[in-house]
């Protein structure tokens, strides 16, 4: 999910899970922290909860603060990328992440997913362990970083398992569904404006949706058990799911959402 201006340096090299390489960033290596400068980090349902938490703001000021809207690229979904900033005294061109100090990321335990592949990149939205066919992890091998001059070896598992990438994967696995999903549609099939905007609450301003479900028309539409109320009122992973779901069969009439008999069938919309 990283994307970057410097995507000419990625080495056509396709590994699997257990492909190994050699690698060890550190303090002491004198690139510290030169990866967190000019990259264009796209932002998950997940990295947002994480990132949102560790700093105590609620998810609108989060996006506001620290994020910039853009649309991705052949699916025309919007999502978030980390706002970069200028760096006093330094080149105009180049900007750095909001959170890199000198002695490190100041978010380390709860940086976003990409930060933890690095330098890995995956070929693939699906970022899970077992990829398909055509789907690998590349190195995204800059030239300023010198970590794989160093002498600690992983293999691509291992590497994951390390950074903490699983929870990441499993959670925005039904996320990553949908911007595949949406690549494979028809080119004429477009999304509405309102449904991108519900896209964008679900996936981002969960606050917003957890706003949606309780205090609009939402619970005198949809039939939604009590159980379910309870959790999502309470686990923000558990709104993301609900959300994710709703919208899958909002856009995709899939899965056991439930409107209620005695309201107006109102249309899925695309
Ligand atoms: S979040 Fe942390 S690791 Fe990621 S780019 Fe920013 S400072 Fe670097
Ligand atoms: S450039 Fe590479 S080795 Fe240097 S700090 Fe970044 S990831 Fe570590």
């Amino acid at each position: 999910m990283k994307t970057t201006d410097r995507m000419a340096s990625v080495e056509p090299v396709r590994l699997g899970p257990e492909n190994t390489f050699k690698f060890k960033c550190h303090p002491g290596i004198e690139c510290f922290t030169q990866c967190c400068r000019d990259i264009n980090i796209i932002l998950t349902p997940y990295d947002i909860i994480r990132m949102k938490n560790r700093l105590g703001l609620p998810s609108e000021e989060f996006l506001a603060i620290y994020t910039e809207p853009q649309l991705l690229e052949k699916t025309g979904l919007p999502v978030v990328t980390l706002k970069f900033l200028e760096e006093q005294g330094k080149d105009a061109q180049s900007k750095a992440c909001p959170f890199i100090r000198e002695n490190g990321c100041l978010i380390y335990d709860d940086r976003p997913t990409t930060c933890r592949y690095y330098p890995l990149g995956v070929a693939s939205l699906s970022h899970k362990e077992d990829l398909a066919d055509d789907e690998f992890y590349f190195f995204v091998h800059e030239p300023h970083c010198l970590g794989f001059k160093e002498d600690k070896l992983w293999t691509v598992r291992e590497w994951r398992k390390d950074q903490g990438v699983d929870i990441h994967d499993q959670i925005n696995a039904e996320w990553i569904d949908f911007l595949v999903r949406k690549r494979s549609f028809p080119p004429n099939m477009q999304l509405t404006e309102k449904t991108k905007q519900m896209f964008f609450m679900v996936s981002y301003n969960l606050d917003k949706f957890r706003d949606f479900v309780f205090n609009s028309t939402f619970l005198q539409r949809y039939e939604v058990d009590e159980t379910t109320l309870e959790k999502i009122k309470a686990d923000e992973i558990a709104l993301l799911k609900f959300g994710l779901k709703w919208l899958k069969w909002l856009l995709f009439k899939e899965g056991d959402f439930k409107m209620k008999p005695d309201v107006d069938t109102i249309k899925p919309r695309r």
